[in-house]
């Protein structure tokens, strides 16, 4: 009787502890984009035209990716990251 009953209990628990992991890793890589570059929008609406992450509004004041969009995000960020310390590195070597 009573492992039915916590059987039950536990699923909503864990349901709600993977949201909160998803928000948590939606701000974390929307903070990450905002630091990166401005939200840049066509004003009508909330995508941003650079990296195509959403943003909080048509305006784009904060990149609020979507869930299927988060790893997208942080690949794009890496390679952005990998692109400008190529940069910095034939930079260096010219001078
Ligand atoms: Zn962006």
């Amino acid at each position: 009787m009573s492992g039915t009953t916590s059987s039950t209990t536990s699923a909503p628990a864990t349901e709600a502890e993977g949201r909160d992991l998803v928000a948590a890793e939606i701000a974390d890589a929307g903070a990450r984009l905002d630091a990166h570059h401005a939200p840049e929008t066509n004003g009508r609406m909330a995508i941003c035209r650079r990296c195509g992450s959403r943003t909080d509004t048509p305006v784009g004041l904060h990149h609020v990716p979507d869930v299927r969009q988060v790893a997208r995000s942080s690949e794009w960020l890496d390679a952005q990251v990998r692109a400008s310390r190529i940069g910095h590195a034939r930079g260096s070597l010219g001078t």
